[in-house]
């Protein structure tokens, strides 16, 4: 569904998300017989190179550009993005959400989306029930070539290196337990670069232009909660995806809507539902 969505998004808004099926390249050590039995079963095109192995439709897109496009393409249809305001409070009666307290007052309307990413559960409070989101840091790195310096993604032992159209380069990630803390460090700005450098050893003369990190929305078994809230009827989530909310949100989005509007849902999405 993604190509299909930023090709729709460039249209209508004139901004791309610039997804390409750049492939991806994974180096050793990994499991080759899981990952061709993978590939298999899923019916998913894989070469081997070498020692290698090298997946041509693994995709990407720039995510800045994504959100500029979607945030277009929202106001051109009419809707109001009211931005540095933060929820306070979820105030409902025993089965609906009156309205919700926030830092520019209050905001009152037919049906709420809880969509705040690692948040969701703080600001649930003990609306929450069940669901156990949780923010999981990544650190990432930029860089800037004046042309791509790899044809496709490179993978190994959890090191990415994505190079953009434009010449950037985006290495990534890491996995830490740290809570709300969004700042990043030293030991792993060193160990990123070491690691990168060992698959591109040109990385070492380019100076590193930007260094950052973000809360993932981490949640048990990695599955997201997605549907109504069991008690208030006007409540809605769509949250905790983990490490791949980009690549799952025009999925995720069909299923909330067929969720809200009670259409049926193309496959089982019981897994997903609010407990
Ligand atoms: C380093 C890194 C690399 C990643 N790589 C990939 C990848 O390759 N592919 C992929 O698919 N995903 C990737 N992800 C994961 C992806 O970014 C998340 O899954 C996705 O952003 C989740 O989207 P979301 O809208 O649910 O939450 P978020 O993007 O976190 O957005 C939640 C928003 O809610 C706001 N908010 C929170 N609380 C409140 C409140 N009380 N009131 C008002 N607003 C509030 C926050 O400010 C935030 O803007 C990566 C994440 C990181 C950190």
């Amino acid at each position: 569904m993604f190509g299909g969505m930023a090709e729709s998004l460039r249209q209508k808004t004139g901004i791309d998300p610039e997804y390409l099926r750049s492939g991806m390249l994974v180096k050793p050590p990994f499991d080759v017989q899981a990952a061709n039995q993978w590939c298999a079963q899923h019916d998913f095109p894989v070469e081997a190179r070498g020692d290698d192995l090298f997946l041509p439709n693994v995709a990407q897109a720039r995510n800045p550009r994504l959100l500029q496009a979607l945030r277009a393409s929202v106001e051109s249809l009419g809707g109001r993005i009211v931005e540095h305001c933060a929820v306070n409070q979820i105030i409902s009666d025993a089965n609906h959400v009156k309205h919700l307290s926030t830092s520019q007052g209050d905001f009152k309307a037919d049906t709420y989306i809880v969509t705040a990413g690692a948040w969701s559960k703080q600001l649930l409070g003990e609306q929450a029930l069940h669901t156990d989101i949780k923010p999981i840091r990544g650190q990432m790195l930029l860089f800037k070539f004046d042309t791509p310096p790899l044809p496709h993604i490179v993978l190994q032992a959890g090191l990415y290196l994505i190079p953009r159209k434009d010449g950037h380069l985006l290495v990534g990630s890491t996995l830490e337990d740290v809570g709300f803390d969004k700042s990043t460090t030293e030991e792993v700005r060193d160990s990123l670069w070491q690691r990168a450098t060992n698959v591109l050893p040109s990385l070492k003369d380019m100076p590193i232009i930007q260094h950052w990190a973000g809360l993932r929305p981490a949640s048990p078994g990695n599955i997201p909660t997605i549907g109504r809230h069991p008690n208030l009827q006007n409540l809605f989530i769509n949250s905790g995806h983990f490490r791949y909310g980009v690549t799952m949100s025009p999925a995720s989005v069909e299923v909330l809507l067929n969720e809200m509007d009670g259409t049926p849902q193309p496959f089982d999405v019981s897994a997903y539902h609010w407990r």
